[in-house]
């Protein structure tokens, strides 16, 4: 049995349908009998603090200035798409707590490794990857990014 966390509130309506692919892969995954699905609790916001600026974090949890809270490319900003960006990120951490408990786990998920201290991009809004190094500071973390690109953000935040 793997353990996936998801979310509905990881769907947020914006101007691409990039967040329509994570239902579509719950939905496919929960054909299965092999997935237990774990819905993340509330992110602990204090955490992205330790992240990034505390400018750029208070524009994607307000909205204001649109737009540093739009940097990332999700447009436009709205009440959903901060909480879809949350409940993701929660999911890391949800994620991680399961692999620590089971040895594996995964969290339905997207955007993370263009977020730089100062800002998102590339519809990447909060550095998911980093936000697991500072919620558990014992933890060595290893990030093995199979994009076919570099991570810049996750490059920059490891330094
Ligand atoms: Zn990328």
């Amino acid at each position: 049995m793997l353990n996936v966390c998801y979310s509905p509130k990881y769907f947020a309506h914006t101007h691409t349908n990039s967040m329509e692919k994570l239902k579509a892969i719950a939905d496919q995954l929960s054909l299965g009998d092999f997935v237990k699905f774990h819905e993340p609790d509330d992110l602990d916001c204090n955490l992205l603090y330790e992240i990034h600026s505390e400018k750029y974090v208070n524009a994607v949890l307000t909205g204001e200035p649109t737009k540093l809270a739009t940097i990332a490319g999700f447009k436009p900003w709205c009440e959903q798409l901060k909480n879809a960006v949350l409940s993701i990120n929660a999911g890391q951490i949800r994620a991680a707590e399961l692999a620590f408990e089971h040895g594996i786990s995964a969290n339905i998920a997207q955007g993370f490794h263009h977020a730089t201290y100062d800002f998102g991009g590339s519809f990447c809004t909060f550095n998911g990857l980093a936000l697991i190094a500072k919620a558990f500071p014992s933890k060595r973390v290893f990030v093995l990014d199979c994009d076919q690109h570099m991570g810049d953000g996750t490059v920059e935040l490891a330094s």
